[in-house]
């Protein structure tokens, strides 16, 4: 039976070390957060994020723009707060009208106060292996794969998803340690070869959404396998992974909830760190 991955503990440890830095700052760092409109979803971020900054002794800042913004009104917005001096990091809320492309978007935020990690100057320092800011929920795989204790030198790493979010930031990341990694899309779904290569996987990272994708019994025996995926599914959140059948042969799984989410939180707060850190 796997050991469970859990992200509150790892989240604990992080968020103490946060806020021990954030009391020793000369003043508390200011997290702008922007919301358009107003899904359900983006609200629910929204509550969770404040709680968890002002837990940290972080000031969270919320501008709630109307339905009606386009994406000028937008940039606009955010180039406000790039030139305010009082606002260390801002952090747009997803998803947006649809009227809205985020790619036009994040680009416009200033670079040293992307905390999500999108600007694609942020983005391409990930190649570089310079990155000073890492995209959260990348960053929150990363750390769990740390947890677990595994040496990924070497490590048959297949990747389901290639997602700008997850899928490609995680893979250029886990080239980085010297992992072997081979990245699973729709093209591989599509081509029927997605049990193939899952089943190869040392390390199994899945960010698609939607739920039992992949089945249990595709697992390595001995896997390590790190569920992104959120699929709302008869009242119950799931994965993207057949938990109940996955558990029985991986050495270690993330629950979901309870794995990659709550640690993709701490990592925005952490991003937010250093950049006030790197203004300072
Ligand atoms: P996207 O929709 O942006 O990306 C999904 C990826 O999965 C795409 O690369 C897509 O390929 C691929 N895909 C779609 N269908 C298949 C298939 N049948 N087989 C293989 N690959 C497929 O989603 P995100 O990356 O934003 O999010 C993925 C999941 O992770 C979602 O459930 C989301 O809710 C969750 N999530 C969880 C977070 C957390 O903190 N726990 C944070 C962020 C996301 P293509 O583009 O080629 O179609």
């Amino acid at each position: 039976m796997a050991k469970l991955l859990e992200g509150k503990p790892v989240a604990e440890k992080i968020k103490e070390e946060l806020k021990k830095q954030v009391s020793a700052m000369p003043k508390p760092p200011v997290l702008a957060s922007i919301l358009v409109g107003d899904n359900a979803g983006a609200q629910a971020y929204v509550k969770s994020q404040k709680k968890t900054a002002e837990g940290l002794g972080i000031v969270y800042q919320l501008h709630s723009l109307g339905n009606e913004t386009d994406e000028k009104s937008l940039i606009d917005f955010v180039n406000k707060l790039n030139a305010d001096n009082s606002v260390n990091g801002i952090i747009i809320q997803m998803p947006l009208p649809a009227a809205i492309d985020y790619k036009n978007i994040s680009r416009h935020i200033s670079p040293g106060k992307d905390i999500e990690g999108m600007n694609p100057q942020n983005f391409g320092r990930i190649v570089f292996g310079q990155a000073q800011i890492l995209p959260c929920t990348a960053a929150a795989v990363m750390e769990l794969l740390k947890e677990s204790g595994v040496d990924l030198y070497g490590k048959e790493v297949v990747v389901v998803g290639h997602s700008e979010i997850v899928g490609k930031p995680v893979t250029l990341l886990l080239l980085d340690k010297f992992a072997t990694v081979t990245v699973c899309h729709i093209g591989t779904s599509k081509a029927g070869k997605l049990e193939e290569h899952v089943k190869k996987a040392e390390v199994l990272i899945v960010a698609v959404g939607r739920a039992g994708l992949i089945k249990g019994e595709w697992v390595k025996v001995g896997a390590i396998v790190i569920d992104v995926g959120i699929n709302r599914v008869a009242e119950r959140i799931v994965g993207d992974v057949e938990f109940e059948a996955a558990e029985k042969r991986a050495s270690f799984i993330t629950p979901v909830p309870g794995g990659v989410g709550p640690l993709t939180v701490t990592m925005l707060m952490r991003n937010l760190v250093e950049a006030t850190k790197a203004q300072l």
